[in-house]
């Protein structure tokens, strides 16, 4: 079965790219959850963030530096999620890392 953020990385589908580069990809969220709702990928599959920062703890860093980057422009702060296994909410087994922002946000998560 293919990757839906394989397929996005590539351009096979679209998306509201709003960041790229050799290794990371930065599109917009299709179902917002706050008015800033991004989604960071390492163009590379890795199923999750578990699997990523075994095989390859510098695209790790490239993917929360990239998502830092981001938040950062938004002067109120924003937040990191990467949503980690079945507990942890993961419905894309491509590691993501979401940028949320624009408005405050909860504490604790749902
Ligand atoms: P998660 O539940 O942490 O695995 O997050 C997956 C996220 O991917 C969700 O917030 C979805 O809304 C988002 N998503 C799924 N398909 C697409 C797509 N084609 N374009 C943009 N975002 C997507
Ligand atoms: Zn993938």
């Amino acid at each position: 079965m293919g990757c839906i953020f394989c397929s996005i990385a590539a351009g096979e589908i679209p998306a509201s790219i709003v960041y790229a580069s050799d290794r990371v990809v930065a599109f917009n969220d299709i179902d917002p959850q706050a008015p800033v709702h991004i989604i960071v990928i390492p163009r590379e599959h890795h199923p999750s963030i578990d699997a990523l920062a075994q095989t390859d703890a510098g695209l790790a860093a490239e993917l929360l530096q990239v998502a830092a980057g981001l938040g950062a422009a938004h002067h109120g702060g924003y937040r990191l999620v990467l949503n980690t296994g079945p507990d942890g909410g993961q419905s894309v087994d491509h590691v993501h890392a979401h940028v949320l922002a624009g408005r405050g946000l909860g504490w604790p998560p749902g």
